[in-house]
This record gives structure tokens, C-alpha cells and sequence, in this order.
């Protein structure tokens, strides 16, 4: 057996759902299961070529990059903004999707604002803007105490979503990711967190977070699960999605077709099962219509020479 490259596994993942999911990106379910997503599409929804990722990837690889070399807000910052107001780091040149609380947040990184002040605040700002772009985290912060852990998921974060529900969902996030990279299986991993995170999550948003904590989530019917903008829904909907399939294109195929936030329910779910299953497992037709796939493998090259030497 190979190597694992646990970057590659996390990137590869997170951009591949996204692209399965920008064609479709608003749909309903209803109209998904009378025309279900089985691979690769062109077009739809933002008139895109087969292989286009979004803003989620966008950003992943923002923070990625950051990580390459010193962990600095202030960098990250300043991609985030190069991202918005020039295209950087997009496969074709141009933003065609961006949500609400971020594009404000990053308004004011354009100020002289200090980056972890810039992010929403209210409890409507807790849409799954931070969620879908903070993977990458994971590979600094893996051999960190906890609480050192919580603070990093807090900082980088807060650049355009500060709320305690945003934070507090990209750490159990992180902390699944964590498990699994430490060699857990996809089932104890969430076992894991479950048992650990209903110990150390006690602030005041915690509670939010007990259906997910609770142990029960993958019993839940699929009619409880919801693949909207909304954080808390997006987090359950992909461990939901992981836990209930049994390969990195049934997870992510399932996470599209819940319907609604196709592309970052896919990116969320797509990080997890990289992770579980190995990029190799992710089909060829889909790596190989993958935008900016070049710039993507150095990315990856650059940030596992930087965490793992
Ligand atoms: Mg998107």
C-alpha cells in the first residue's frame, strides 16, 4: 500500500464535490430526484463547463495557500480580498458566486479592520461560509492541545463568520477530520467526537449542536436532513451523508441530491470521505475535468512539503 497524502485526500475532495454540485446549486430535491446527479455536469445553474469550482474551493485553497508558509490572518486576508476584487485563485477568471455574510466580511478586510473583527456576528450571519473553506486548517492545527485547536478554528473563521454557531460547527468539523486523520474509522471517528465534544463544548451555542453530539444523527430519516445555506444544517447533512455510504462518490453524490446548497453540502461531505476513502478512490473522468488541476497539485505539493517535510 501507498502512502497516504492526507492534503491531497482533503483538497481533491473538497473541490470534486463542489464542481458535482455547481450545475445544480439551488435546485430542490424534488426536482433532483426526478433528475438525480450521477457525475460530472456542464452548465445549469451558473453556466459553467464540467469541472468548474466554486467559491468554496476558491477560499480552501486561499487558506491552504496561507498555510504554506507563516500562519498570518492578515495574509489570508489579503486573498480573500484578491479572490473578491480580482478573480484570484478561480478556474475561469471570474467570482460567479459568493454568499452574503462573506462578500460583507471581506468589505471590511479591505479596511484596516484587524481580520478576525471582520466576520458577522448576528445570529443570522451562520450561514456555511466558514465551514466550507476551513479544511485546510486541519493540517496545522493536528498536533495542537485542544483548546489551542478551538482557538486557531476561532480565529480563521472569524474572517467572515465570527458567531459562536459558525465557530463552534467548523470545529466538530475539524475535529471529525482530525479522527479520521488519525487513523479512525468513519464511525468511531464520529463516535469519538460525540463522546469528547459533549465534554468540551460547553459555551453557550453548544446546545444547538446536540442532535449532531447526540450519537443518533445517521439514524435519522433522510427527510430530516437538509442540504440549505444554514451551517448547523450543512454540518449534519454531511456527516449524515458520510456515515450512511460506503465510498467518496456515493457521499458526495448523495450530499448533492439532498438538493438547495448543492455545491458546499458536497464540500463539506467531499472533504470527509477524501479523507475516509483516499483521493485515488475519486472516479478519473471526474479528476480529470477538474479545473486548475495543475495549480491544485502543486497547491497540495507545496502545503505536504511544508506540515510533513
Ligand atoms: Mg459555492
Amino acid at each position: 500500500m501507498t502512502e497516504r497524502n492526507f492534503i491531497k485526500d482533503a483538497l481533491l475532495g473538497v473541490a470534486t464535490g463542489d464542481a458535482l454540485g455547481v450545475p445544480v446549486e439551488f435546485r430542490s430535491r424534488t426536482s433532483l430526484i426526478k433528475d438525480p446527479v450521477t457525475g460530472m455536469r456542464g452548465y445549469g445553474t451558473h453556466r459553467q463547463p464540467a469541472g468548474t469550482w466554486s467559491d468554496d474551493s476558491s477560499l480552501t485553497f486561499c487558506l491552504a495557500e496561507m498555510l504554506c508558509g507563516q500562519y498570518d490572518l492578515k495574509n489570508l486576508a489579503n486573498r480573500f480580498v484578491n479572490w473578491k476584487e480580482y478573480s484570484y485563485w478561480t478556474p475561469h477568471g471570474n467570482v460567479f458566486d459568493i454568499g452574503m455574510t462573506t462578500a460583507e466580511a471581506i468589505m471590511r478586510l479591505q479596511t484596516s479592520i484587524q481580520p478576525t473583527l471582520a466576520g458577522g456576528t448576528t445570529e443570522g450571519s451562520n450561514g456555511n461560509g466558514s465551514l466550507m473553506r476551513i479544511l485546510p486548517l486541519l493540517f496545522y492545527i493536528k498536533d495542537m492541545p485542544i483548546e489551542q485547536r478551538f482557538k486557531h478554528v476561532q480565529e480563521v473563521s472569524s474572517l467572515t463568520h465570527a458567531h459562536l454557531r459558525s465557530v463552534n460547527a467548523c470545529f466538530i468539523y475539524l475535529e471529525l477530520a482530525l479522527a479520521i486523520l488519525n487513523g479512525q474509522s468513519k464511525d468511531d471517528a464520529y463516535k469519538t467526537v460525540c463522546h469528547e465534544l459533549t465534554d468540551f463544548l460547553q459555551n453557550e451555542e453548544a446546545h444547538h449542536f446536540g442532535d449532531i453530539l447526540s450519537g443518533q444523527l445517521p439514524q435519522y430519516p433522510l427527510e430530516k436532513i437538509h442540504g440549505t445555506g444554514y451551517v448547523l444544517r450543512t454540518l449534519e447533512a454531511a456527516i449524515w451523508c458520510l456515515l450512511n455510504t460506503g465510498s467518496y462518490s456515493e457521499a458526495v453524490l448523495q450530499a448533492v441530491n439532498l438538493g438547495n446548497d448543492t455545491d458546499t453540502t458536497a464540500a463539506v461531505t467531499g472533504g470527509l470521505a477524501g479523507l475516509v476513502y483516499g483521493w485515488e478512490t475519486i472516479p478519473a473522468d471526474w479528476l480529470n475535468v477538474l479545473a486548475k488541476r495543475d495549480a491544485i497539485d502543486q497547491l497540495i505539493a507545496n502545503l505536504q512539503a511544508k506540515i510533513y517535510g
